[in-house]
């Protein structure tokens, strides 16, 4: 039977040591969207809740140095799936019944992908996932969303695997002189209403101002 609740907690534990620019986009996403989809966003596992506040200009509410281990104890951790893409188990609009909290690991996106979900798994969450493609952080959340919350199966949603991302790289004042470079995206994103990846605002300029260094860098 699919959920009739109308909102959840997202929870990203940041488990990166740094909180760069790439991931700061993506957090700030996630939370306008938990937002506009009436659930609650929440930043767990910071160094410095008031640096991060600053730097991503969320409310305190959304940020805590609290790990998501010591938010979660015992029974109340049975309502804790975790997004994880070595889950036996996808997740499916029946889980919604079953969890009212939604936790991803808040790290770097790395191919071959270097299981640092792991760090959560080990915790004694339970496990759903969003198939065999590796996802951004906020993709995760995008799609368990609109599992959750849309009642849609995983299989029924658009999606762009791989992409190349294209942009200009040079600020010439003359739009033929500037060359078009291209990046390549390994994960799988939302297909938005216009046939492109869905990203965080922001990204794609910061993609283009970092062409030089590599994605896999950036990432
Ligand atoms: N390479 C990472 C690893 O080593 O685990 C995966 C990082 S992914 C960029 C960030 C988070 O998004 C994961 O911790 C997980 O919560 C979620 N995620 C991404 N793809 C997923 C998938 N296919 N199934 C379940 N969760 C996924």
């Amino acid at each position: 039977m699919a959920s009739n609740r109308k909102y959840y907690t997202f929870i990203v534990e940041h488990l990166d040591p740094e909180l760069e620019e790439w991931q700061a986009l993506e957090y700030k996403a996630i939370a306008q969207e938990s937002k506009d989809a009436g659930s609650i966003f929440l930043l767990s596992g910071l160094h410095s809740a008031k640096d991060v506040e600053r730097q991503l200009s969320l409310p305190a509410a959304n940020l805590t140095e609290a790990s998501v281990e010591s938010l979660y104890r015992d029974s109340a951790r049975q309502r804790v799936c975790l997004l994880d893409p070595k889950a036996e188990k996808d997740l499916s609009p029946d889980d919604g019944e079953l969890f009212d909290v939604f936790l991803f690991g808040g790290i770097l996106g790395d191919d071959p992908p270097r299981d640092r979900t792991g760090e959560l798994r080990k915790l004694g969450f339970e496990g759903r996932r969003l198939g065999s493609e590796q996802m951004t952080t906020d993709t995760a959340a995008r799609v368990a969303r609109i599992v959750v919350l849309d009642n849609k199966r995983l299989e029924g949603i658009p999606y762009v695997d791989r992409p190349d991302i294209e942009f200009s790289s040079a600020a010439d004042p003359e739009p033929e002189a500037n060359p078009t470079e291209s990046v390549s995206m390994p994960f799988r994103y939302v297909k938005g209403d216009d046939g492109k990846p869905v990203m965080p605002t922001g990204m794609i300029e910061l993609l283009a101002s970092d062409a030089d260094k590599g994605i896999l860098d950036l990432l």
